[in-house]
């Protein structure tokens, strides 16, 4: 028999997810959507809190925990940190997206030294707060076209570019910034630098006002001649024209599963939200009789069910892949792109189906429906992972198929 429930080993830090999600972020969810811009205070002991999960070595929540770990996965098929990690964020996001992604120390950017770093750069950078600056004012989802460039001079590269819409930005105490070593070699000369705040040279300019998760700040970051040593190039110096883009790359194998994840967890709140507005509106769904005998709202509701219910095994999925060391970007792209759209779908029928509650602050499922939308935007938008999972499926190139 197929056993589709998270694994067991997983229930205590779902759970003390959870409790956190419960008592820490759910109280001062509205407080933070409000006071956008103003750096939720609350999290600095929740943040050691959750160090010490991620020390463990079994991930938590965020982005700390996704290294692939090459001993344990030679033990045969295994439930490991990327897994954890997942499940960890689904309850992290149930209780509020935005605070989730504000979380010190739980970046993009620390999902990307987790990933790419060598030992050296992993305790050099071990403990410090991340973000992750790949998009530019003429360069999203096409991040070949990545103009920022990075020259060697002595043991140090000299940084110069614009990077927009930087998750935060502002608060991280370093970016890792995604520029190329020579424009003329394509997406292959493209690396990722560490750069701490602090260095001459790079500038916050603004924060964004946001539609959604305006607990977390979104920057705009510029780069003149900012000199980093040498060794905060992540990967290897190398431009290999016949691997392109593996390096950078492979963190959207690690990060995007943790974005679906993200899409899980708001789709749950809004959808537990709503069973409880419909039970009190005396609409009962039951489980036992075909949605057509139903009451209009309770059919609706289970199609949002088994939407969120894919979405979810997707997302389990990629991670599980990642964890026993399987090539998941097909995987992760089908999760993102399924939890991406499903969040958004889910959230704004729910204001629906909840009528005047769910459209006035009264609720949190207006907020939700705001936060949903950036979560098939960044990592990739809906268009991008379906276009990659295309690609994967017709093994057609970046070239063939654009
Ligand atoms: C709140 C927020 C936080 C963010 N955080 C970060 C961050 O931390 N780091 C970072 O680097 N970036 C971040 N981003 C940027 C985000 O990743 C980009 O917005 C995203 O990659 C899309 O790029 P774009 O906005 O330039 O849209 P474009 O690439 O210009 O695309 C516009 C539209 O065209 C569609 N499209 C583009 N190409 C194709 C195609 N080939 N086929 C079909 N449709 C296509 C897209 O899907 C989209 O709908 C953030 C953005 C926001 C809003």
């Amino acid at each position: 028999m197929i056993n589709l429930e998270a694994p067991r080993k997983a229930g205590a830090l779902i759970n003390q997810a959870y409790q956190a999600a419960a008592e820490v972020f759910r109280p001062i969810s509205r407080k933070y959507d409000r006071a956008e811009h103003t750096y939720p205070a609350e999290l600095d002991m929740f943040a050691a809190l959750l160090d010490g999960l991620n020390s463990s070595g079994e991930g938590g929540a965020g982005a700390a925990g996704v290294r692939r770990n090459e001993k344990e996965a030679e033990k045969g098929n295994r439930n490991g940190a990327n897994l954890n990690v997942v499940l960890g964020t689904i309850e992290m996001c149930w209780g509020d997206v935005g605070l989730l992604l504000t979380m010190p120390r739980q970046g993009l950017g620390n999902a990307a030294i987790a990933s790419v770093a060598n030992e050296e750069q992993l305790k050099r950078f071990s403990g410090i707060w991340a973000a992750m600056a790949i998009t530019e004012p003429g360069c999203g989802s096409d991040s070949a076209a990545i103009t920022a460039t990075a020259r060697l001079d002595g043991d140090e590269y000299v940084l110069n570019g614009e990077k927009i819409f930087v998750t935060s930005g502002e608060r991280a105490d370093a970016v890792v910034v995604w520029a190329t070593l020579d424009k003329t070699k394509g997406r292959a000369a493209i690396k990722s630098f560490v750069v701490e705040k602090g260095t001459p040279g790079f500038e916050v300019v603004r924060v964004e006002h946001k539609l959604g998760i305006r607990a977390s700040d979104t920057a705009v970051l510029r780069f003149e001649n900012c000199r980093v040593p040498k060794d905060n190039l992540l990967g290897t110096p190398e431009i290999d024209t016949k691997k392109g883009f593996a390096g950078v790359m492979q963190t959207f194998d690690n990060t995007r599963p943790l974005v679906a994840a993200m899409g899980v967890g708001v789709a749950r709140a809004a959808l537990e939200e709503t069973a409880r507005i419909l039970a009190d509106a005396g609409v009962v769904v039951d489980y036992d009789k075909p949605a057509n005998t139903q009451h209009a709202a309770a059919a609706a509701y289970l199609q949002l069910e088994a939407d969120y219910e894919s979405a979810y095994l997707l997302t389990l999925e990629s991670a599980w892949m990642a964890d026993n060391r399987k090539p998941n970007s097909l995987q992760a792209s089908m999760a993102k792109a399924k939890a991406g759209r499903s969040v958004v779908d889910i959230t704004l029928k729910c204001v629906e189906l909840a009528g005047i509650v769910g459209y006035t602050e009264e609720s949190l499922l207006e907020k939700w429906a705001r936060d949903a939308k950036i979560l098939d935007i960044f990592e990739g938008t809906q268009q991008i992972q379906q276009l990659i999972v295309a690609r994967r499926i017709l093994g057609k190139t970046s070239t063939e198929l654009k």
